[in-house]
C-alpha cells in the first residue's frame, strides 16, 4: 500500500464542496464542539459528508479514489471499540441523512430502511404497525441500523431471535470501487450463489458503505413484567431462565446477569435499595411478556414461587409500575456508571457457551488478583447467550506490560471453550491485537485477500481490524 496524498481538513472540506446536489459537507469549523460519541477521536478528521442518497455517497466514494483519500464511516458513534475514530486527512462518511423508513410491510413482516435511522426511531415507526425489532439495544436512541449492521450488533434479544446478522435480508451498499452493491431482496429464502452481504455485515465498515437494508420485525408485545432476582450464579440464572423459556404463557423477552460487586457499587450510587437481596448474591434481570400486564405479573409471580427452591434464589422483587420497572432496567442499561470513579477502566465483550460462564467468571477474577493487589472487575451481560462484559476496576490507561498482563487473564480459555474474545461490540482499534492472536491465521489470511480485492489502496477505514 503506497502512502496517501494529505489534505489539510480545510482543503478537503473545500475540494468536496459542490461535488454532488445531495451531498452535505461539514468542515472543521461546522465540526468544532460537536459530541464525537463515544470516542474522543471519531470526529478528529475535521471533515465530514453527508449524503442523502447512495448516489451522493458513490460520488463521494469515487472521488475519494481518485484522490486517494481514506473514509471513514459513521453511523451513531456509539461504538465502543474505537471503530469510528478518525484523523486528519480523511473523511468521515456519516449516515446522517440517510434517514427515511423507506416502506414497512406490515402483514409480511419486514420493512425497507435507510442505514442512518436509528433503532429507537425505527422501532416508533414500527409501533402503530403493531410491529416492533427483534434485536433491542441499551444505545437504541444514538445506534443506528448501518452501524449495528457494521458491527453485526447483538443485545438484549439475541438469545431469542440471533444477532444483527439474522434480521437482515437485503442490503445495498457502495463498494470501495464507487460501484453501487444491491441485493435488496424481501425474502427469507435465497439460494443463488455465495450471499455476499454477507461480508459487509459485521464488516467494520472496511468493505464499503452501506445504504440501505431490507430488516425483519415481529409483532409487539406490549404487556410486560420485570423482576429483579437475587442468584448465587450464572448456572442458576440460566435455570430461572430455562424454566421461563418453558412457560406456556409467557414469553421471556430478557434474561440480563449482573455479578455482585457491580450490583452493589451501582445500587450505592444511585441510592437503590438493596435490603431484599442476601449479601454476595449476583441480580438477574428478568422481563416477560404476556397477554396482559396484570396477567404477565401474576404469571410471573406465580412461575418465581414455582421455581423459587429449586432454583436457590436469593430474594427478589417484581415491579409494581413502568417507573419501577424502568429503574430496574437502568440498573443494568446505565452501565458506565463505574467511568466517573475509573475513567480508562479497561473493557471487554466476550462471549462463551453459557454453561462455561461460572468457571470462567471465577477464573478471572483469581488471574486479575494474581496480576497484583485491587485488581477487580465489574461483571455483567447477556447472560441468556453467554455474552459478557467486563470492566477492570482500574482508573487507567494501564502500562503496556500490564496491559497484556489483564488482556491474558480476560481472553484466557475463551477461544478453546467455542467462545469469541468480541462477542458483539467488534474489534475497531481496541481489539486489535486480540484480533491477531486469537482469530484463525487461515481466516485472517482470507479476510485480508478479499480486503484487498476490494479496496486495492485500502481506502475504507484503515488502521482498525488488521487486514
Ligand atoms: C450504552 C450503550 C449500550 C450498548 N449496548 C449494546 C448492546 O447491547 N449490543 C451491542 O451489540 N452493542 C451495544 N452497544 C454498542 C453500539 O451501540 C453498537 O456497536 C452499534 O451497533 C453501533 O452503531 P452506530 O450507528 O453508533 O455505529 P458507529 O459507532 O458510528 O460505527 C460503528 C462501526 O460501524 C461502522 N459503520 C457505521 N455506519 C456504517 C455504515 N453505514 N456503513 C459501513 N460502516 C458503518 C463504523 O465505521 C464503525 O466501524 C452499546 C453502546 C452503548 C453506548
Amino acid at each position: 500500500m503506497s502512502s496517501l496524498p494529505t489534505f489539510s481538513p480545510l482543503d478537503l472540506a473545500q475540494a468536496l464542496d459542490g461535488l454532488h446536489p445531495d451531498l452535505r459537507i461539514l468542515g472543521p469549523g461546522a465540526l468544532a464542539g460537536r459530541h464525537p460519541g463515544e470516542d474522543a477521536g471519531n470526529l478528529d478528521a475535521g471533515v465530514m459528508a453527508q449524503p442523502a442518497s447512495t448516489e451522493a455517497a458513490a460520488a463521494l466514494v469515487s472521488w475519494c479514489q481518485d484522490n486517494r483519500v481514506a473514509i471513514v464511516p459513521h453511523g451513531g458513534m456509539s461504538g465502543l471499540v474505537g471503530g469510528g475514530v478518525s484523523h486528519a486527512g480523511q473523511v468521515i462518511l456519516s449516515s446522517a441523512r440517510l434517514n427515511r423508513v423507506l416502506a414497512i410491510h406490515a402483514d409480511e413482516e419486514t420493512v425497507e430502511i435507510e442505514a442512518g435511522v436509528t433503532l429507537e426511531a425505527l422501532q416508533a415507526a414500527l409501533q402503530p404497525h403493531g410491529l416492533t425489532t427483534s434485536i433491542d439495544l441499551g444505545s437504541r436512541g444514538s445506534a443506528t441500523i448501518g452501524g449495528m449492521v457494521s458491527t453485526n450488533a447483538g443485545g438484549i434479544l439475541a438469545f431469542r431471535n440471533g444477532v444483527m446478522r439474522h434480521q437482515i435480508l437485503g442490503l445495498e451498499a457502495v463498494l470501495p470501487s464507487g460501484e453501487i452493491f444491491s441485493d435488496m431482496t424481501r425474502v427469507v429464502k435465497v439460494s443463488a450463489g455465495p450471499d455476499l452481504k454477507q461480508l459487509l455485515i459485521g464488516g467494520e465498515g472496511a468493505f464499503g458503505f452501506v445504504t440501505r437494508v431490507v430488516m425483519k420485525v415481529e409483532p409487539i408485545r406490549p404487556h410486560r413484567a420485570v423482576a429483579l432476582l437475587g442468584v448465587p450464579n450464572a448456572a442458576r440464572a440460566l435455570q430461572v431462565a430455562a424454566r421461563l423459556r418453558g412457560h406456556p404463557v409467557l414469553l421471556l423477552e430478557a434474561a440480563e446477569m449482573m455479578w455482585p460487586r457491580y450490583v452493589r457499587d451501582h445500587a450505592a450510587l444511585k441510592g437503590f435499595d438493596l435490603s431484599w437481596l442476601e449479601p454476595d448474591a449476583a441480580i438477574l434481570l428478568m422481563e416477560v411478556s404476556g397477554e396482559s400486564g396484570e396477567a404477565a405479573m401474576t404469571l410471573l409471580e406465580e412461575a418465581l414461587g414455582d421455581l423459587w427452591e429449586a432454583t436457590e434464589l436469593k430474594g427478589g422483587i417484581v415491579a409494581q409500575s413502568s417507573d419501577q420497572a424502568r429503574r430496574f432496567w437502568d440498573l443494568r442499561e446505565d452501565s458506565g456508571f463505574y467511568f466517573a470513579r475509573y475513567p480508562h477502566a479497561p473493557s471487554f465483550d466476550v462471549s462463551m457457551p453459557p454453561s462455561a460462564v461460572d468457571d470462567y467468571v471465577s477464573g478471572l477474577m483469581a488471574r486479575l488478583a494474581a496480576i497484583g493487589a485491587g485488581f477487580d472487575a465489574y461483571v455483567y451481560g447477556h447472560i441468556a447467550d453467554g455474552n459478557l462484559h467486563i470492566a477492570v476496576a482500574e482508573p487507567g490507561p494501564l502500562p503496556s506490560d500490564l496491559k497484556a498482563k489483564v488482556e491474558t487473564a480476560v481472553y484466557a480459555g475463551i477461544t478453546g471453550s467455542g467462545g469469541s474474545f468480541s462477542a458483539e461490540h467488534g474489534v475497531g482499534l481496541e481489539k486489535r491485537s486480540a484480533y491477531l492472536a486469537h482469530v484463525d491465521p487461515v481466516k485472517q489470511s482470507l479476510a485480508r485477500q478479499i480486503k484487498t480485492l476490494l479496496d486495492p489502496k485500502h481506502l475504507f477505514n484503515p488502521g482498525k481490524v488488521p487486514f
